[in-house]
């Protein structure tokens, strides 16, 4: 009964507006870097250090 809670969640996700890959809402995209209906972030470049996991 004690492992009853360890199931996975599923994890939130949203369409890009611009690219309309799949994102975490409230991120910037990870394919083109786009956020808010602007570009945030050079595209292709990896945002290792500033989006967790
Ligand atoms: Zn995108």
């Amino acid at each position: 009964m004690r492992r009853s809670h360890h199931a996975l969640t599923t994890q939130a996700h949203a369409e890009c507006g611009n690219c309309g890959e799949l994102k975490r809402p409230h991120h910037v995209c990870a394919h083109c870097g786009h956020y808010d209906g602007r570009e945030v972030v050079a595209a292709g470049k990896a945002l290792r250090g500033a989006v967790r996991a």
